[in-house]
């Protein structure tokens, strides 16, 4: 993609939700670096229904560790993994509290030290907490920015590196979530809904996704086919289909 379409792609995205945010909800750096380590393999939305009790009691570290283990695994056994998930909770809580006086750290290297904490976690604490310019690449933005072109790339480090080289200024600090809410909402993994998507002309997909209507309307005449085929098969078969044979010599008797 050029540097001008990338430009424009950013520019509408932006008009369409001029204030992006995760939509893991958190009410300080340290439930929102738990509420990352938890979505891995899980949705946000399940991530939520846990986590609001839990965070309206947990605010630090030092409240998780006395929580402990046991009651936090119970707390988030809904989300997948929660067994190791729970774990790497409570571990990146001790070391929160014995390395960072219960802060979270705002640089990649201490945050990618903690337990459970990858580069993409990093990257959204960075981001979302700290308003560093980072691209977290999870499943969605691999997907956008493959399939339109704008920052392909083989594995998610590629797609980082791409993107870390190619966002423009105005949009750098947000794009990775108009990136995530356009997969999740409009690009969607099974089928691209494109006929309302508002980068249309300037993403490579092909081929892009008609309307609902005119899918309807394709799947019926192609429906019709079928049947009217299917029928002439059927005239065709019985057409050729001997008559019965009602002179079946009786079974001779045995002897
Ligand atoms: S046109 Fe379709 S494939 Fe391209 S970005 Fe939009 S929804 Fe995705």
């Amino acid at each position: 993609m050029k540097r001008e379409q990338v430009f424009e792609f950013f520019r509408r995205l932006a008009e369409a939700n001029p204030s992006p945010t995760t939509e893991l909800e958190s009410s300080n750096p340290y439930q929102l670096l738990v509420a990352v380590v938890l979505s891995a393999q899980a949705t946000d939305a399940s991530v939520n229904i846990a986590c609001r009790p839990l965070f309206a009691r947990i605010k630090t570290p030092r409240q998780m560790v006395d929580f402990g283990e046991n009651q936090l695994r119970e707390a988030i056994k809904t989300i997948g993994l929660f067994n190791t998930k729970a774990k790497n909770v409570i571990a990146l809580s001790e070391a929160l509290i014995r390395d960072y006086g219960g802060e979270v750290p705002r640089t990649r290297e201490e945050l990618q030290a903690l337990p459970g904490v990858g580069r993409k976690t990093a990257n959204v604490v960075l981001n979302t907490a700290f308003g560093e310019e980072t691209f977290a690449v999870d499943t969605h933005v691999f997907r956008v920015c493959n399939r339109t072109g704008l920052a392909p790339g083989k594995n998610v480090d590629e797609v980082e590196a791409k993107l870390e080289k190619i966002v423009p200024q105005p949009f750098r600090r947000d794009a990775h979530h108009w990136l995530i809410l356009h997969g999740r909402y409009t690009c969607k993994a099974r089928l691209p809904e494109c006929w309302r998507c508002p980068v249309i002309d300037l993403c490579r997909y092909k081929p892009k996704t008609p309307p609902p209507e005119e899918r309807a309307k394709s799947s019926a005449a192609r429906t019709g086919s079928r049947a009217s085929s299917t029928a002439r098969t059927a005239k065709g078969r019985t057409a050729g289909t001997p008559k019965a044979n009602h002179s079946r010599s009786r079974p001779s008797r045995l002897p």
